[in-house]
């Protein structure tokens, strides 16, 4: 049992002073940083995000290493990857990039983007496949004034929707409640992604 797991019997009893929003202060860097309440298993990531190699970019991370859900890289390519939202919109949120660290659209090959839109369609098709969402919000936000939370180092989201699916957390509270966590996401995914790998 983690620390913070052995100090707070009751996790969803503390409001204000939450763990998890301590460490991803710390760690910063990664999108969307709003405080997230994980079902069933949140203090395991807590205690995960102690880890040191979140101290740089995380996507350039992900990109030295082999894909893992210790980096929630689901999928690293020759030239793009694909990585899970560590702070995801709803359940199977994925990010798909470059793996050198460019912040331009405009700077990126020929190559890349033909990689990162094969990646977009196989995500897409996975989701799919595994969720059966009802729509899709595919997107760019480029450079930090359009709401990048990692401007330097471009990525696309893609986020499966469904009906009904915003509910009234995010604006009360900064908070979203997520159906599973990221452990399950993962495992529900990485099968798509290693059929492509066998693929290539
Ligand atoms: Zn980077």
């Amino acid at each position: 049992m983690s620390s913070a797991s052995a100090k707070n019997k009751n996790p969803r009893s503390r409001k204000s002073k939450s763990p998890l929003k301590k460490t991803a202060k710390k760690s910063a860097k990664w999108p969307h940083e709003k405080n997230i309440l994980f079902r069933p298993d949140r203090y395991h990531y807590v205690k995960a995000e102690k880890n040191s190699f979140l101290k740089e970019c995380v996507f350039c991370v992900t990109a030295k290493a082999p894909a893992s859900f210790e980096t929630l890289c689901l999928y690293k390519g020759a030239l793009a990857q694909v990585v899970m939202n560590k702070y995801p919109y709803n359940a199977g949120h994925l990010l798909v990039l470059p793996l050198r660290h460019e912040g331009d659209l405009l700077t990126l090959s020929e190559a890349e983007m033909t990689e990162i839109y094969k990646l977009t369609r196989v995500a897409v098709k996975a989701l799919r496949t595994e969720y059966a969402p009802q729509a899709f919000n595919i997107g760019l936000n480029l450079g930090a004034q359009a709401g990048a939370g990692i401007p330097e180092h471009m990525h696309y989201h893609i986020i499966p929707r469904w009906a009904g699916d915003t509910n009234f957390f995010p604006l009360i509270a900064e908070t979203k409640v997520i159906i599973e966590d990221l452990a399950q996401t993962y495992r529900r995914l990485e099968k798509y992604f290693k059929v492509l790998a066998n693929e290539v």
